[in-house]
């Protein structure tokens, strides 16, 4: 009964999450439709309608990207490995975009931490999401500081921006999906990410400050 109950919950769920990204595609194909047929009658603004259309295209790209991740369609291997190699690595992704931002990652990673049990490809992508939104979070520059350590036999990650900070009551719509406040945002990437760190026995927390900033921690178990 309990197996049916949490299939029933599952398939709600699924025909929820379906809605939400069909209602996410349907706007820009409903854009491009509309341009297309702007395009056949008047050659002459062609120019203009083929860059909005571009854009649409991207955001649908953008879209499906983002969503494949949760599908799967890697092999999914469970390795040991270690989170600083990990966040040495995203750090090493983004630091050109950050320095055009003016902003600086700042790291302070323990030694010798112990390996977890983890898809390094998987992991690499929550730290780049959530990275990616705290130097959006931060239009007039400043630091992010990432730190790994040790707490209570579990590996913590904190990822620290200065920047603008999630009031109180939306704090629990992070993760929704599509719930976003950016112009050109998916809201997908948080989703993802709890998706990703739940698959790895882990948690992931939001700390915020308005106009101070956010802390995002996450605890993942180390490798018995
Ligand atoms: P997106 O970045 O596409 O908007 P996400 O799932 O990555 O989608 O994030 C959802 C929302 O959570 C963002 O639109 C933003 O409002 C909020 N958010 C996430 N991280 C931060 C942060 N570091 N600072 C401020 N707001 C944040
Ligand atoms: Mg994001």
């Amino acid at each position: 009964a309990e197996n049916l109950l949490r299939k029933s919950e599952m398939l709600s769920a699924l025909g929820e999450m379906a809605a939400g990204i069909a209602h996410e595609i349907r706007n820009p194909l409903t854009a491009l439709k509309g341009f297309l047929q702007l395009m056949q009658a008047d050659s002459a603004s062609n120019q203009q309608y083929l860059g909005i259309m571009s854009n649409e295209f991207n955001r649908i790209e953008l879209i499906i990207n983002e969503l494949l991740v949760l599908a799967r369609p890697h092999a999914v291997t469970f390795e040991a490995g270690s989170v600083t190699t990990i966040l040495k690595d995203v750090i090493m992704l983004l630091e050109t975009q950050a320095i055009m931002n003016n902003i600086q990652l700042i790291h302070s990673f323990e030694l010798e931490l112990p390996d977890i049990e983890c898809c390094d490809k998987e992991l690499k992508q929550v730290f780049i999401n959530i990275v990616r939104n705290a130097i959006e979070a931060m239009p007039d520059g400043g630091n992010i500081y990432i730190s790994a350590g040790l707490v209570n036999e579990k590996v913590e990650l904190t990822f620290r921006d200065e920047g603008k900070g999630i009031p109180k009551d939306r704090l629990e719509k992070i993760g929704e999906p599509f719930y976003t406040t950016k112009e050109k945002g998916t809201g997908l990437g948080m989703m993802v990410s709890y998706r990703i760190v739940q698959s790895h026995q882990g948690v992931m927390k939001f700390d915020s400050e308005l106009g101070e900033g956010t802390t995002v921690t996450i605890q993942l178990p180390i490798k018995q």
